[in-house]
């Protein structure tokens, strides 16, 4: 996508960011480590931020961490980087030629540049029953107590959706000591990410931890009987719950962009630093539908707290009229209970990687001429650290050399000319 961007070159004017999430904790902090002299507003539908949302589903749900420790941009620090936050405000509209925002208590701001960071909102099943609105959704720091605390009194849960969210918090859920069954349409787990060997290890593991995993089934009503009890028609059978979440994907929250005439797919289409049709308009974070460097030909959003950070920060440049480039391979982790598992760059599910065990721990690379084009650590993130930089360096590697778990990873990094090795620091 083309922008002349020659315009914004050195412009200090005022930036307005929608959303209060990580990714605009991002393009606030870059703008101004970059220079940014101008106004900046943030609006933020939410009642605090902008906070981290990885430990919803797993240390705030089990009670080990507190709101306080999500917090990545408090009220001391928004200060020092004089960003005007107002938070519980929604925009409502975006007004393209006259640059206006209009807010949904009646008020409009006007903005020189304009930053879309609006994310996404759980995706909302509906079913046949009276019982579609008991069903617990999982996104915001609210939507995490009210769970947590909905969990407290529960015995029996069933969690809709085999995705990480559904993963991680039937993981909680287990060391709450809840009862779990989880239902999954697909005939695997988290079948979208990883492949069918990574599903399998999953799988043997939640059903090691005691949830009753059902695959390639479906709910087909809900309805709230005596008590408060949930009666689940699943597959064949009727069942019982206390409570029901669902993990079942998001929508990306792209229509104000829509409904101001921008393009948007599943997300609003721009490039990878955010650029969009307009060139006064930037997306960035889960509302970004683009065409990652090395992934698909067609564009995606990548819902991950790593792009969230990266793609907001070369946003933040874009938007200034600098070098913005947004490269390297994505990365994602996962942590349910005891299983640590991440993901670098876009493992392809039909191609056979190579494993290399790794003292009861496991990673699969999978190669392209010679480099590591993707990798998937289980219970492995020290390793990670070391296949980011062989990726980096662009360390050309044989897949006998990874199988081999007496040689060690980092000895490869080490095959390489010193001085590259302390410039990767
Ligand atoms: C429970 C949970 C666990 C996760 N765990 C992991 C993990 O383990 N690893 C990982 O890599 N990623 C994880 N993620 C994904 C990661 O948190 C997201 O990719 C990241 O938060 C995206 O940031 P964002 O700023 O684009 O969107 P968000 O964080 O969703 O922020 C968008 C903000 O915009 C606000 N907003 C929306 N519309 C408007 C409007 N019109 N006006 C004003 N404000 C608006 C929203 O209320 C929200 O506060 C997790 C996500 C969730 C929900």
């Amino acid at each position: 996508m083309e922008n002349d961007l020659k315009d914004v070159q050195n412009s200090d004017g005022h930036v307005v960011v929608v959303g209060g999430g990580q990714a605009a904790a991002a393009v606030v902090r870059t703008l101004r480590a970059e220079g940014h002299r101008g106004g900046i507003t943030m609006l933020s539908a939410e009642r605090f931020g902008p906070y981290e949302r990885p430990p919803l589903s797993k240390g705030v749900l089990l009670g080990t961490k507190v709101p306080a420790d999500t917090v990545l941009l408090g009220a001391e620090h928004l200060a020092e980087l004089e960003v005007a936050v107002h938070y519980g405000v929604t925009a409502q509209r975006i007004d393209r030629t006259n640059r206006l925002v209009y807010l949904d208590n009646g008020q409009s701001i006007g903005y020189d540049r304009l930053v879309i960071a609006t994310g996404g909102r759980p995706r909302r099943l509906k079913l046949p029953g009276n019982a579609t609105g008991e069903i617990a959704y999982l996104r915001t720091i609210d939507d995490a107590l009210a769970l947590r605390e909905r969990m407290t009194r529960a015995t029996r849960v069933l969690v809709l959706g085999g995705g990480w969210i559904g993963l991680e918090t039937a993981c909680c859920a287990r060391e709450l000591g809840l009862e779990v069954t989880l239902v999954e349409a697909c005939t695997r787990l988290c079948e979208r990410a990883v492949p069918p060997v990574v599903s399998d290890i999953l799988l043997s593991r939640h059903r090691a931890n005691g949830v009753d995993v059902r695959l390639a089934t479906q709910i087909h009503g809900l309805n709230l009987v005596d008590g408060g009890t949930l009666r689940a028609a699943i597959g064949t059978e009727e069942l019982e719950f206390d409570l029901v979440i669902a993990g079942v994907g998001m929508v990306a929250n792209d229509e104000l962009a829509a409904h101001a005439g921008m393009p948007c797919a599943n997300g609003i289409l721009c490039d990878a630093a955010g650029r969009t049709v307009d060139p006064d308009i930037f997306a960035c974070g889960d509302v970004a539908a683009f065409t990652h460097p090395a992934g698909p030909a067609s564009p995606a959003r990548l819902e991950s707290w790593d792009n969230a950070e990266r793609q907001g920060a070369a946003c933040a440049l874009a938007l200034l009229g600098k070098e913005a480039s947004y490269s390297g391979l994505p990365w994602f982790w996962s942590e349910q209970g005891d299983t640590n598992l991440q993901i670098l760059g876009y493992p392809e599910p039909l191609c056979i990687p190579v494993v290399r065990p790794q003292g009861g721990r496991l990673i699969f690379f999978w190669l392209k001429e010679g480099l590591i084009d993707a990798a998937i650590c289980v219970d492995a993130p020290a390793e990670m650290l070391v296949i980011k930089r062989l990726v980096q360096k662009r360390v050309a590697v044989e897949a006998a050399q990874l199988c081999d778990p007496l040689l060690s990873l980092k000895s490869l990094l080490q095959s390489i000319p010193a001085t590259d090795v302390v410039a990767s620091g």
